[in-house]
């Protein structure tokens, strides 16, 4: 029996329009997710990370399970994050004073995120994280990585692998994420800090 199970999307699939199409949005993740998660059931299988947590293996595992992991990570926690589109969708409380402490401004943080995932060369995925003292940085992670393995807690993340965007967006990777900030809740974002 399978060890991990698809994420199961807390939104329709076509809820998300016109920012992610449905079209995208069922081949991200009832394709390019079931792939790595049924890669990592089989990697896994008969080995001592079978008895480990998502988080565990990402941290511990190594090659093709680790990409494998990661993929399934990261995309839980980008599958989680969204909503149906918002104008002027913003966060509050305590998650817009830590991004404001760090970033000076929500739209200098929203600036500095959107050049990160932009200017990432090739596969990967920016991050909104928190560090130990709590407070928030942003990073790049090439391909499968997840900042979880440099001890941050991951909040928020833009996936920037082509398959996110290519058919509703072919190369315009900017406009793409310029566009999700319309569909970000925030509540989750929030609901990650510690
Ligand atoms: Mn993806």
């Amino acid at each position: 029996m399978a060890k991990f199970e698809l994420f199961r999307l807390p939104y329709d699939p076509e809820s998300l329009r016109p920012v992610i199409s449905g079209e995208t949005l069922s081949f991200h993740h009832a394709k390019h997710l079931q792939t790595y998660v049924n890669n990592l059931n089989a990697a896994i299988e008969g080995t001592p990370f079978a008895d480990m947590t998502l988080e565990e293996i990402v941290v511990k595992s190594e090659a093709g399970m680790r990409n494998n992991a990661g993929q399934v990570l990261n995309h839980n926690l980008y599958f989680g994050q969204f909503r149906q589109p918002t104008s002027d969708n913003r966060p509050a409380g305590a998650l817009l004073a830590a991004i404001e402490k760090s970033f000076g401004t929500f739209d200098n943080f929203q600036q500095t995120f959107a050049q990160q995932g932009t200017t990432l060369f090739g596969s990967g995925w920016v991050w909104l994280s928190q560090n130990a003292q709590g407070e928030l940085l942003i990073t790049q992670e090439n391909n499968a990585a997840n900042p979880i393995q440099k001890g941050l807690r991951p909040l928020l993340t833009f996936d920037v692998w082509e398959h996110a965007y290519y058919l509703d967006y072919q190369n315009r990777r900017a406009d793409h994420l310029a566009a999700l900030w319309q569909i970000i809740d925030w509540d989750v974002v929030a609901g990650r800090m510690v």
